[in-house]
């Protein structure tokens, strides 16, 4: 039961009302990223956005990318969270969700959040206001890659 994104093909006319729906003006470069990043959620970086956009002949400055991570973050299309190596990727899954995580070629997949209960909202004294829960293993490519 992953929490997928049913979004794959979708047009450019969904994305920039998306864009319109939450205030932002549909610029190229928010409509090239927000739909990159919906067309296939897998987690990428920034640098990893650029390259893809650049890979398909959309160059975007890095300025520009990373202003609009942002404002897609703030805007809440995206959200975003740091890996266990401290890069930070961007997820276009805004629903909570956890991640599976390959520990050999590093792919993260969704999935609905686990039944496991959840922390307390308030716990040693701390106001806890979200909850993520990284389950590590091998992916199945890799699995079989390991024979
Ligand atoms: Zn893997
Ligand atoms: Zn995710």
């Amino acid at each position: 039961m992953a929490a997928r994104l049913a979004l794959v093909n979708e047009s450019d006319h969904a994305v920039i009302g998306l864009l319109r729906s939450r205030g932002l003006r549909p610029t190229r470069a928010r409509r090239l990223i927000l739909a990159r990043l919906r067309r296939s959620n897998d987690h990428l970086s920034a640098d990893e956005v650029r390259r893809e956009l650049r890979r398909r002949g959309h160059v975007v400055s890095i300025a520009t990318l990373y202003q609009n991570l942002k404002a897609l973050t703030e805007a809440g299309l995206l959200a975003s969270f740091a890996d266990s190596a401290g890069l930070v990727r961007f997820d276009a899954n805004t629903e909570p969700h956890d991640h599976l995580v390959c520990t050999r070629c590093g792919r993260i997949e969704d999935v609905a959040p686990a039944r496991a209960p959840r922390p307390a909202r308030h716990l040693h004294s701390w106001v806890v206001t979200e909850a993520r829960l990284e389950l590590r293993g091998r992916c199945p490519r890799c699995r079989r890659q390991e024979g």
